[in-house]
């Protein structure tokens, strides 16, 4: 198997220029030309041979050709039809490696993992595009894909999002969505002259690992995604408001009052204080009263 050649600046402008390869900003381009960064995501997302990798949007392949080296099996899902061409040249002389033209968002990944990995959990790792970082990491989660780990390249103020707590300005539904599902680690901050073109943003290597039990017990998941939701749609709102107000619960005002009361807080308290153990109580306490 050859060593991965594409993560220098020179031998990736050649592929590009080879192939007359024009960047799509809609599909939020930003291909990474540092070895030392790939590296870090490889060691990080601690592939052995025994796994099967999922990478969303290869690019030229320049990330797919480690992770090749690295796992039993690779799947890469790429939306771009140019790139096709590009893949089966700079891939060919990797056998492990599957290329689907697919949008990932619209991808069958259970079926994926069901059919190249037995079912078994698969690793998730990709320098993602930035436009729907959000959607493709809660579809990952939410549809119950058996996943090990997602060790991806976001921006770094979403990297940082996903792993805050109570009490900073950050948090929100995506950092208790995401640390419900899993427990986030930022492996290394990385800075726009690591890609080709250059993003406009700061990113950051983030690695979540699945959790094997839920850290907290909830009876009404979707209940307490809609009470998160609704906490933070209206942040400076109290908690109370913030519920009431929302088209998503249809709840009387009385049995909100008295769910907060029996959670142990007062009137005035706001969503965005509440830890997920508290969200999780509070969706249990409204359950039991339906
Ligand atoms: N992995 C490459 C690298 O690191 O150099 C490219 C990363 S680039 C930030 C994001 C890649 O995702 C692009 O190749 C883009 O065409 C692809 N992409 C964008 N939207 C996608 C989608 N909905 N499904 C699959 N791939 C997508």
């Amino acid at each position: 198997m050859n060593k991965p050649f594409l993560g220098s600046p020179q031998n990736t402008i050649a592929v590009l220029q080879k192939y007359n390869f024009t960047f799509q900003k809609k599909f939020g381009q930003n291909f990474l030309i540092d070895t030392h960064v790939l590296d870090k995501i490889i060691n990080s997302a601690e592939i052995t041979k025994d796994d099967m990798v999922l990478e969303i949007g290869p690019g030229i392949g320049t990330m797919t050709q480690y992770l090749a080296c690295a796992a039993r099996q690779v799947i890469a899902v790429e939306i771009d039809k140019a790139l096709i061409p590009i893949l089966e040249d700079t891939l060919s002389a990797y056998d492990n490696v599957t290329v689907i033209n697919d949008d990932v968002l619209k991808t069958d990944i259970t079926a994926l993992a069901v059919e190249h990995n037995g079912g078994k959990p698969l690793k998730v790792v990709a320098n993602l595009p930035y436009y729907i970082t959000t959607p493709i990491i809660m579809g990952l989660f939410e549809s119950h894909v058996p996943i090990e780990s997602i060790t991806v390249m976001v921006q770094k103020e979403v990297a940082d999002r996903m792993q805050v707590g109570p009490g900073t300005k950050d948090y929100g539904a995506l950092s208790l969505a995401v640390q419900y599902y899993a427990k986030p680690y930022i492996v290394a901050n990385v800075p726009p002259n690591c890609f080709m073109p250059r993003p406009n943003v700061g990113s950051a290597v983030i690695r979540l690992t699945r959790h094997k039990e839920a850290p907290v017990t909830v009876e009404d998941e979707t209940l307490m995604f809609k009470i998160i939701r609704a906490s933070f749609n209206q942040r400076r709102k109290t908690l109370a408001n913030g519920l009431n107000n929302s088209p998503e619960i249809n709840l009387p005002k009385e049995l909100i009052t008295e769910a907060i009361e029996e959670l142990g807080k007062g009137a005035g308290i706001r969503g965005e204080t509440l830890t997920l153990q508290e969200f999780a109580t509070l969706s249990n306490i409204i359950s039991g009263k339906l």
